[in-house]
């Protein structure tokens, strides 16, 4: 099972390891071609603005949407939730839109740029599952076919819609692979 971790800015090495240690061969996506031999793909935290504007650069936008097309699971974390969220109020690079929800940037306020919570995620079972936030987009609306995974104090921070996954957080920074290893299962299912 190769899984893809889209390679253009922000925490991608976390996520490899992490990928690794459910048994997952990493790619470290870059290229357009890449993304033909990869049974899933990561769009990782960072700046959402920048990697907006990276993914159009590269003409990545229509060749994601097709992998998410064939039924390959993507997973976006953080800032990897802002750009696949239909609707993002104030951000003009909106490419990607394949997730049904609605979110605010940086909606923790400055108190709160980074956190910590216990969070209760039935889908990887009964321990709760510590969660790094860092400037965390909050999820404010979503459609019917989102399926909410976590909530945190009242909204979504975990959800899935099909094959598309998106987390508020970063999993990456934990020594808890539980996500990255449901994602495998995911790109398991499909294959
Ligand atoms: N605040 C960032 C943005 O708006 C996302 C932060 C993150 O990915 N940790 O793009």
């Amino acid at each position: 099972m190769k899984i893809g971790v889209l390679c253009l800015q922000g925490a991608v090495s976390e996520h490899g390891e992490a990928l690794a240690s459910c048994g997952a061969d990493v790619e470290y996506v870059k290229r357009i071609e890449q993304l033909d031999h990869v049974d899933g793909l990561i769009i990782p935290g960072g700046e959402s603005t920048t990697i907006g504007k990276l993914i159009e650069r590269f003409g990545l936008a229509g060749p994601i949407k097709e992998l998410a097309s064939s039924g390959r699971p993507v997973y976006g974390t953080c800032a990897g939730l802002i750009l696949l969220s239909r609707n993002v109020p104030g951000h003009s690079e909106l490419l990607l839109q394949m997730m049904d929800t609605t979110v605010s940037r940086n909606a923790y306020g400055r108190q709160r740029e980074s956190f910590e919570a216990d969070l209760d995620i039935p889908v990887l079972g009964s321990a709760p599952y510590k969660a790094i936030f860092i400037r965390a987009p909050q999820i404010i609306a979503h459609g019917p076919d989102v399926e909410v995974l976590a909530t945190y104090d009242g909204h979504a921070v975990a959800a899935r819609q099909g094959n598309i996954l998106v987390t508020s957080f970063h999993p990456e920074l934990t020594d808890d692979n539980r996500m990255h290893c449901y994602f495998m299962e995911m790109a398991q299912e499909k294959k």
